[in-house]
């Protein structure tokens, strides 16, 4: 069987390798000239946090990202499975509580257990609600990574590039984010918003959460002393520039978190807008021959996997599914 796939953004490919590995041939076609330079997966946080995540999601977000979660560990080394601490300062503590009543997964920790974890915030909070089993990665090293391991399965990427251009097929697979808008009326835009900083005087081991009533931020440790701060959630598609408000936003919980980041360099300013269904949970839909997967929201890293292992048993297995939050469906909402 050969399948063409529209994308290399983390749905196409963590979907190309899915197929690949079952033994489909597999060309993607990308419509840039490079891997990240138009995709919202490069932007991302690269948390992989079912469990926080579960405060605004259905439980099946947490049920899937669980999966995805297992999917990274066997197959990325890059995976880092320590966590995630979710702090808040004294005057916030109230939005620990209400995070603890909304999900599960965690610990509460008291200062000595955060020093423990996070020596560099000692002192500096109270409280802090640790979820052991979480990760995350670095996405831009994880595209990377899902390309060459595609290339060792014989899979072809073929950069500037669109489905006109590509080889004759069997199955399109179209996972090309939010350009897919044209086709998938419902789908629309959030924006984000989001910075890299250096420094070299602070270590963290693990994505801090940094909880807020109107804007709640996180950061997320990369290698080299490099900090991903992110990020914003806009109901907008505009992906031109990061206003002020949001740089004072990200920069004040950085600073927030710890003062040394007030020194730091500012590496990056990224803004792109993410894929969304009126519901924020995604679909796998099929129009004619054509399947889509999309609308993965917040939640492209930690639910690709499971979403292209789904699409890959329906497609190779003839399996169907329960459509309740997340379906397979057909452009009216019907299984199939
Ligand atoms: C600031 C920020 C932080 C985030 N943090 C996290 C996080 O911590 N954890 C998490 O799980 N998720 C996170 N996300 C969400 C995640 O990034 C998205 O859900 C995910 O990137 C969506 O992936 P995608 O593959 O559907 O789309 P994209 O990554 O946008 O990929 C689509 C690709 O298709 C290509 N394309 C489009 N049209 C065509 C065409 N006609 N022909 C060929 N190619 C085409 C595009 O160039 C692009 O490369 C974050 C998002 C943002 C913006």
């Amino acid at each position: 069987m050969n399948v063409t796939i529209i994308g290399t953004g983390v749905a196409g490919l963590t979907c190309a390798v899915e197929f690949a590995e079952r033994g489909v041939s597999v060309e993607v076609v990308e419509r840039s000239d490079a891997l990240g330079a138009q995709s919202c997966s490069w932007y991302a946080g690269g948390m992989l946090a079912p469990w926080c995540e579960r405060e605004h999601a259905p439980g099946i977000i947490a049920e899937l990202g669980v999966q995805s979660l297992a999917w990274w560990r066997q197959r990325f080394p890059g995976t880092v499975q320590r966590g995630s601490l979710v702090v808040a300062h004294g005057r916030d503590l109230a939005e620990l509580s209400n995070l603890s009543r909304r999900t599960e997964g965690y610990e509460w920790l008291d200062g000595n257990g955060i020093d423990a974890l996070e020596p560099e915030l000692g002192g500096r909070f109270s409280r802090a609600l640790f979820f052991k089993d979480e990760a995350h990665l670095d996405p831009r090293e994880a595209l990377q990574f899902l390309a060459t391991r595609l290339q060792e399965l014989g899979g072809v990427i073929r950069f500037g590039t669109t489905i006109d251009q590509a080889s004759p097929s069997d199955l399109t697979i179209d996972c090309s984010g939010l350009a897919a808008r044209g086709e998938l009326k419902d789908l629309r835009g959030v924006k984000g918003e989001m910075l890299l900083l250096r420094s070299r005087e602070i270590t963290l081991t693990r994505p801090v959460r940094v909880l807020h009533p109107r804007t709640p931020l996180y950061i997320v440790p990369r290698q080299g002393g490099v900090f991903m701060v992110g990020a914003t959630m806009i109901e907008s598609d505009d992906a031109t520039r990061i206003t002020a408000r949001s740089m004072l936003e990200l920069l004040s919980a950085a600073y927030g978190l710890h003062p040394i980041f007030g020194e730091a360099e500012v590496i990056e300013i990224g803004t792109q807008v993410r894929p969304a269904f009126p519901d924020n949970v995604p679909r796998i839909r099929r129009r004619g021959g054509r399947i889509y997967i999309n609308g993965l929201y917040r939640h492209g890293f930690l639910l690709a996997p499971a979403l292209a292992h789904l699409a890959a048993n329906v497609v190779l297995d003839g399996r169907h599914y329960d459509g309740r939050y997340l379906g397979v469906m057909d452009e009216n909402h019907r299984e199939w």
